[in-house]
């Protein structure tokens, strides 16, 4: 069993981070398997050498210990490259100029019944679909078509371990297409886009359990399509409940009053923190 904790390291781990992290940590020591540390770095405007500097201090500060060397997405090009001429080879992908206001422009008016948002964000019209890869400008971003996908063999299913939506999940072809639609699979200027990049870097690490938020569930099917596309294994998926602050919302990046960091400051134990994570 090897799982993972993939953080971007774009600001300081917060106390999500540390629930998050330690519970794949917990996962892997249990089940006498394999802990691994992973930097999503793929966002190179955002990502920070300091962050990811502080993350390894916060981790091994909590207890944590991982194998070197740590992958960092923004060394796996090549792996990406192969991943999407896979995917062209299937005829399933396509170059995409339009900005989020072209799309919001085009998607009209919204309809009853019919979704507007998915786990990639707002639906894509399907304005550039049926643009060949061989007309790819510099700016371009590319999508997955997705009916098109949704079309090819038997369709895959995953495996949930997690407390909340424990069991077999299968994918709805209905609601890949209308609730999820065309997602992109590399966004203009970087190799890969996140759905495609996680895909691929937990098939290159062997993950066999993918550790992570309930937040990511809804994307799950999203990576088990693609996984399917590139006939890499699926993994088990551990979804686990997320942190809130005191109004109930989900920590985000800008808590920094959550940093693990400040805890440390203050006194707090590694004790303390799995404390207030509820562990
Ligand atoms: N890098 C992702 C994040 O920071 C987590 C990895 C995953 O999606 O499994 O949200």
């Amino acid at each position: 069993m090897i799982t993972r904790f993939a953080p971007s390291p774009t600001g300081p781990l917060h106390l999500g981070h540390a629930f998050s992290a330690l519970t794949a940590f917990d996962l892997a020591q249990a089940a006498g398997g394999t802990f691994l540390l992973r930097m999503d770095d793929i966002d190179r405007v955002r990502s920070k050498p300091e962050y990811e500097e502080m993350a390894f201090e916060d981790l091994a500060w909590l207890g944590l210990s991982w194998p070197e060397p740590v992958l960092r997405q923004s060394r796996s090009g090549g792996r990406f490259r192969a991943a999407l001429a896979q995917l062209d080879a299937l005829d399933l992908i396509y170059p995409c100029s339009c900005s989020r206001a072209d799309i919001a422009a085009a998607a009209g008016a919204p309809q009853e019944g019919v979704p507007e948002f998915g786990p990639d964000g707002r639906i894509y019209p399907g304005t550039c679909r049926g643009r060949p890869i061989s007309d790819m400008k510099p700016d371009d971003a590319i999508r997955l078509n997705m009916a098109e996908a949704m079309q090819r063999g038997p369709l895959p299913s995953f495996y949930e371990t997690g407390p909340e939506k424990p069991g077999r999940h299968a994918l709805d072809p209905k609601l890949m297409v209308q609730g999820v639609g065309d997602v992109v699979v590399a966004r203009k200027g970087q190799a890969a886009a996140y759905h495609l990049c996680v895909v691929v870097d937990d098939t290159a690490q062997n993950i066999s359990l993918v550790t992570r938020g309930m937040d990511l569930f809804d994307a799950t099917p999203i990576h088990v399509l693609l996984a399917h596309l590139l006939e890499v294994p699926i993994p088990y998926y551990h979804h686990h409940r997320l942190i809130r602050d005191e109004a109930g919302k989900r920590l985000a990046k800008r808590d920094d009053a959550r940093a693990i960091q400040k805890y440390r400051e203050d006194g707090a134990s590694p004790q303390d923190i799995r404390a207030l994570v509820g562990l």
